[in-house]
């Protein structure tokens, strides 16, 4: 007997499965497809570099247990029938995936290798509850988190993780197939020029290895506190595990009984509160695959078919100064510059460039979505479009269209003393704090203190804010009156 581990987004060898089944049952070919065509939506340029690392990473894990990461190019529902046929492996197991494209794919090729003998066994790694777990009580999808999140929990306490397969046998790839095998460095997943990746390396290691020790460090420090402090983009106080879990280099699973176990053991002396926030912030995230599952078109269809009728901007130039962090709002602009250079962003952050652009900016909610997905490391097919259509609006259990994030009142709660702005915007860093958020308000001998030239070491307003939050109404008031 002889198995094939299908690696997608479970780059992992922990809490994974599918992987100890395969590993199971005989000798084990780990495999990774880098399937860049058809229908499914292409990595972003932050997700490519990531995956990239990534992949390192779980080849040489592999490799200390003397095993090997095979990589290929291509379309898998073409690729995975041959690699499995001509190396005679009679099981085959996955992870799986809850965007529709790759739902279709998964069942195509399991019905394919099924009808032609080949036993396939699919788990799931990447959610404590399947989709379809979680129900109101006439059997329908959840549309609200906090019941949702109820009704999650009444599922029961999440199945204890797996350890690491202790001990693996590979299958090595068959000679007749050695020329569909590429390097890693072929898959040419990083930019070379320009090379626009060095405050991702300076800021990330992605891999298994990389996403225990931020967890840890995460329970040792900021868990204590995180009810309050994750509020805070001066700070770190948030676990930055989004792209980990992104890749599934971490489960939830494992965060969810870590977590606990820190808890149990007196490793981390945070309070019940501030543990519970942090577990339902997984747990949103478990939602927006609920949503997604459910909601297959949820980045690119309105949730709330009523937007469908909204007003919405084309406005190139004040998008790609949005994009670029010169707004002239130093908060939105500090959130746009740490996204670009280190490919993540604070959650506080992501609400309110994502409510200037929708609002003030009054721009299509999508074209904020792809924005992010280009340049997160964590660009999430679930967690991102849920996340831009709560602000929009038009989400399930989304925050009010007519709620508008003001960028001075939320920079002056949020980054009082104004660290964030001043890291993110230098040319504005002499400002007293009292101006940090708002510099058109500071007078001349306060600009030539600070060595600023409004309008051209640091632009002027892009829009007047109670302007763009006048427009912003009337234009939700057109919307409605069209009902
Ligand atoms: P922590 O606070 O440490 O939370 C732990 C984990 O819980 C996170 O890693 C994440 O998996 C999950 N989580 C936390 N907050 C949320 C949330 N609001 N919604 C869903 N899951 C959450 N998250 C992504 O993973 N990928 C995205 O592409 C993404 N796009 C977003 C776009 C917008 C406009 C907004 C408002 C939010 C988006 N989020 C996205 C959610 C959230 O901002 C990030 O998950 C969070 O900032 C990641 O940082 P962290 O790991 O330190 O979070």
């Amino acid at each position: 007997a002889s198995s094939l581990h299908w690696f997608r987004d479970d780059l992992r060898l922990a809490d994974n499965p599918a992987l100890s089944a395969a590993v199971a049952h005989g000798p084990t070919l780990f495999l990774y497809i880098l399937d860049e065509g058809g229908s499914r939506r292409p990595l972003g340029g932050a997700s490519r570099w990531w995956l990239s690392r990534s992949l390192a990473a779980l080849a040489s894990a592999l490799e200390a247990k003397g095993s090997e990461l095979v990589l290929m190019r291509g379309d898998p529902a073409a690729i995975l029938p041959r690699v499995v046929e001509t190396s005679g492996v009679d099981l085959v197991t996955w992870s799986r995936r809850y965007d529709a494209p790759s739902m279709a794919l998964d069942s195509r090729l399991k019905a394919d290798l099924t009808a032609a003998g080949t036993r396939v066994e699919s788990f799931n790694a990447a959610l404590l509850n399947e989709p379809w777990q979680v129900a109101t009580k006439t059997g329908d999808p959840m549309k609200v988190f906090t019941p949702y999140w109820r009704a999650a929990r009444a599922v029961g306490e999440p199945a204890a993780p797996m350890p690491a397969p202790r001990r693996m046998a590979s299958l090595p790839l068959p000679a007749a197939l050695a020329a569909m095998a590429v390097s890693h460095a072929e898959l040419a997943l990083e930019p070379t020029r320009p090379d626009w990746a060095g405050g991702l390396r300076e800021t990330w290691t992605p891999g298994e290895a990389g996403a225990a020790a931020r967890l840890s460090e995460f329970l040792a420090g900021p868990l204590d506190g995180y009810g309050e402090g994750r509020d805070r983009p001066d700070r770190v106080a948030t676990s930055r595990l989004s792209p980990h879990l992104r890749f599934g280099e971490i489960g939830p699973r494992q965060i969810w009984h870590a977590t606990r176990s820190a808890i149990e053991s007196g490793d981390a002396s945070a309070g019940s509160s501030d543990v519970e926030k942090f577990l339902s912030e997984v747990g949103w995230r478990e939602f927006s695959y609920h949503l997604l599952f459910y909601n297959p078109d949820l980045a690119t269809e309105n949730f709330n078919r009523r937007f469908d009728a909204f007003p919405w901007r084309r406005d190139e130039p004040a998008l790609e100064r949005w994009q670029r962090g010169l707004t002239g709002y130093p908060i939105v602009d500090a959130g746009l510059r740490e996204l670009w250079t280190t490919g993540w962003m604070h959650n506080r952050v992501r609400m309110i460039t994502a409510s200037f652009l929708i609002k003030h900016l009054l721009i299509d909610w999508r074209q904020g979505e792809d924005w992010f997905w280009d340049t997160l490391v964590d660009a999430d097919p679930a967690n991102n479009a849920a996340g831009w259509q709560w602000v929009a609006g038009s989400g399930a259990d989304a925050s009010p269209y007519y709620r508008i994030f003001n960028p001075v009142t939320q920079g002056l709660k949020f980054d009082t003393a104004g660290r964030y702005v001043r890291r993110w915007v230098p040319e504005i860093a002499g400002l007293d704090d009292s101006l940090i958020h708002e510099p058109w308000k500071a007078d001349a001998g306060a600009l030539r203190r600070a060595g600023i030239a409004l309008g051209e070491t640091y632009p002027r307003p892009i829009v007047d804010l109670d302007l763009g939050r006048k427009r912003a109404l009337d234009a939700l008031a057109m919307t409605r009156s069209e009902d």
